[in-house]
C-alpha cells in the first residue's frame, strides 16, 4: 500500500511540531500538508524546516479545505472549535480524521459525533498506551472498591500553557472510575473546592489540578480507604509519545468505516 497522506493542522504548535516530526520518523506515512490558522506569522513557512528536520517542501497553509482534498488523513492537536470546523471537512473529504484537542464541550462532541457518519475519527484525551492501559485498571478498581469504603480523586500536572482544566486525560480517568462505579461522571464529580465545602460526599469523584512549568503530563489516581490508599499512576516524559500514538491511530484508521473510535479500540483493549 502506498505511504498515507497526512495533514497537520496547528503545525507551529508544540504538538503541531512533535507531530510533524513523528510523521517524518514513521513508516508509511507521510507529511502532505500543514495547516495553520489564518494570520499566524508561520504561513508560507516550510513544515519540516520549523519542526526541525529540513526542508520536506510542505508549506505551511491557512487553506484547509484545499489541503484536505490531497490527503487520507488529519492529525489534530488544536483547539475545540477548530476542531468541530476540521471535522466537517473530513467529512466532505471522507477521510480519517486524529483528535488529540481536548477541551470539549457536549455541543463540540456531538458535532464531531454528527461528523462521523462520514469521516473516520479517532478521539481520545490521550493517545499514549500508557494512559489506555491505565484506564482499564482505574475501571477494574473502581469495581472491586464499594464507594462506601473508598474515594476517587483524581491529581493532574501540567505545564503552565495548558489552557483547559481538568486536563482531557483526567477526565478520561475519571470516566473509567466512573464507568466501574457504574454512575455518571457529570452527576458525581467535583472539580473545585474552595472554601467551607463541608464533608466530601459519598462516591464523588474529585479532581485537583496543578500547573507550573514544563511538566508534559501527569496523573495519579487516589483510592483512599480507611487506613490505606491506591494510588494509579502516569508519568509521560516527552510529548512524542502522544504524536507516536496519533500516527498510529491514523494508520489503523485508513480505510475503517467511519465512525467515532477511540485509543483503546485502536489499541486493542477490551473498553
Ligand atoms: P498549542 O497552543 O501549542 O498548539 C495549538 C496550535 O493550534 C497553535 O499553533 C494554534 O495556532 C493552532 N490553531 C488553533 N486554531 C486553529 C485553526 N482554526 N486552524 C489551524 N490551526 C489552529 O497547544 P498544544 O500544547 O500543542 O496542545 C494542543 C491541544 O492538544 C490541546 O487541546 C491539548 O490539551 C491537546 N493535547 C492532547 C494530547 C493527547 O494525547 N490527546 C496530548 C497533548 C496535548
Amino acid at each position: 500500500m502506498s505511504d498515507m497522506n497526512l495533514v497537520v493542522v496547528g503545525a507551529a504548535g508544540r504538538m503541531g511540531q512533535t507531530l510533524i516530526r513523528a510523521i517524518h520518523a514513521s513508516r508509511g506515512a507521510r507529511l502532505a500538508g500543514a495547516v495553520e490558522r489564518a494570520g499566524s506569522p508561520w504561513l508560507g513557512h516550510d513544515a519540516g524546516e520549523l519542526a526541525g528536520v529540513g526542508i520536506l517542501n510542505v508549506p505551511i497553509s491557512d487553506d484547509p479545505l484545499a489541503v484536505f482534498a490531497k490527503a487520507d488523513g488529519v492529525v489534530d492537536f488544536t483547539a475545540p472549535a477548530a476542531s468541530v470546523e476540521f471535522a466537517g471537512y473530513a467529512a466532505q473529504a471522507r477521510i480519517v480524521h486524529v483528535i488529540g484537542t481536548t477541551g470539549c464541550s457536549a455541543e463540540d462532541d456531538a458535532a464531531i459525533k454528527a461528523a462521523a457518519r462520514h469521516a473516520t475519527i479517532v478521539k481520545s484525551g490521550n493517545m499514549s498506551l500508557g494512559v489506555n492501559l491505565l484506564s482499564v485498571l482505574v475501571r477494574q478498581a473502581a469495581v472491586a472498591l464499594e464507594a462506601a469504603d473508598f474515594d476517587i480523586e483524581v491529581l493532574e500536572m501540567h505545564h503552565r500553557h495548558k489552557v483547559d482544566a481538568p486536563s482531557g486525560t483526567a477526565l478520561l480517568l475519571g470516566e473509567a472510575a466512573a464507568k466501574g462505579r457504574g454512575v455518571s461522571l457529570h452527576e458525581e464529580s467535583v472539580r473545585v473546592r474552595d472554601g467551607h465545602t463541608g464533608p466530601r460526599p459519598e462516591g464523588a469523584i474529585g479532581f485537583a489540578t496543578l500547573r507550573g512549568g514544563s511538566v508534559v503530563g501527569e496523573h495519579s489516581v487516589i483510592l483512599a480507604g480507611e487506613g490505606e490508599r491506591i494510588v494509579l499512576s502516569h508519568h509521560a516524559e516527552d510529548r512524542s509519545l502522544f504524536a507516536r500514538g496519533a500516527v498510529k491511530a491514523a494508520l489503523w484508521a485508513r480505510g475503517r468505516k467511519p465512525g467515532l473510535y477511540s485509543m483503546l479500540d485502536v489499541l486493542g483493549i477490551p473498553g
